[in-house]
């Protein structure tokens, strides 16, 4: 089985719909993927549709998630977040609270920008984030359209988007622990995304995924593109040590990254402890499939 359980749809900053997504997953051979757009939910309705009109048999089981924005003593984090029921009040208002926050935040840096010289406009942005959660990604590709830096990532220096750089500017985030708290009470299962890539700034030390473990938090993504090979064996390590479960994912968000759907893979009985875990939503299995687990 190929479990693939973190991508990026145009729900926020991947450039696939939701429903190419799907079928980009059942054409890449993945068993199940997991939807999980920052502080978001939107693309869920899209991608369950799509999963319905693929043509049979498909194998493919959709895992609805979110990948929550976090900070904790300054320092940002991503909380996978999956299986929990949408509706659920209080998770969904904090999940709103987050991504309508966003917008103020992108004007701010776009204003940052304005003053370092660089006529980018919200109205632009706007465009290239279409009704998903603007984030940086869409900010980066301004500037690659105005010529100001080659790539997306280039955008992701101290010269201008990093974490602390000169156009950056933070966003409203949850507390990690206020996150496992809510979305365990909202049914779903929650897994810290790419603890220790160190690339998108600082990390917070093992000591704290610790704390977020005796917390309730379910599980650890370990295998992920910005880890080295040491640093994945090392948090399956930590993960064994704390009782936390070991996934692996592409964070795939289309042709925004280099990364593809399946890179990275979680193994199928971790999956299946995720699912047992899960009581607010279930997998979505696809025409002539059935549930994976
Ligand atoms: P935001 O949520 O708006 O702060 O943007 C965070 C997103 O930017 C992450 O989810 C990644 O998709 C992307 N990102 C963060 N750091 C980098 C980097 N060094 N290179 C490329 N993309 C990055
Ligand atoms: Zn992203
Ligand atoms: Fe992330
Ligand atoms: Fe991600």
């Amino acid at each position: 089985m190929r479990i693939d359980l973190h991508t990026h749809s145009t729900a926020s900053d991947g450039t696939d719909t939701p429903a190419e997504l799907v079928r980009n997953a059942a054409a890449a051979g993945l068993d199940v993927v997991a939807l999980t757009d920052h502080d978001t939910t939107r693309g869920h309705a899209e991608a369950i549709a799509a999963l319905r009109g693929l043509p049979e048999p498909a194998g493919l089981s959709l895992v609805t998630g979110a990948e929550l924005s976090c900070r904790l003593d300054g320092v940002g984090l991503h909380m996978l977040a999956y299986l929990f029921d949408p509706d659920e009040p209080e998770l969904s208002r904090e999940r709103e609270l987050v991504r309508d926050d966003r917008v103020p935040r992108a004007k701010t840096m776009i204003g940052k920008l304005r003053e370092l010289g660089v006529d980018v406009t919200w109205e632009q942005v706007a465009r290239i984030a279409g009704d998903g959660s603007v984030g940086r990604p869409h900010i980066a590709e301004a500037l690659v359209e105005l010529g100001v830096v080659p790539s997306v990532s280039d955008a992701f220096t101290p010269q201008w988007l990093a974490d602390g750089g000169r156009a950056y500017a933070e966003k409203h985030e949850l507390d990690p622990f206020d996150a496992i708290r809510l979305v365990k009470a909202a049914g779903g299962v929650t897994v810290f995304a790419h603890p220790a890539a160190a690339k998108r700034g600082r990390t917070v030390p093992e000591s704290v995924i610790a704390e977020l473990a005796a917390a309730g938090l379910d599980g650890i993504e370990a295998d992920h593109m910005d880890h080295a090979p040491e640093t994945r064996a090392r948090l399956r390590g930590l993960a064994a040590d704390l009782g936390l479960l070991a996934t692996g994912s592409s964070d795939y968000h289309g042709s925004r990254k280099t990364c593809v759907l399946g890179e990275f893979t979680t193994d199928p009985e971790v999956y299946g402890e995720i699912t047992r875990r899960a009581t607010g939503a279930f997998p979505v299995p696809g025409a002539g499939g059935s549930p994976a687990a």
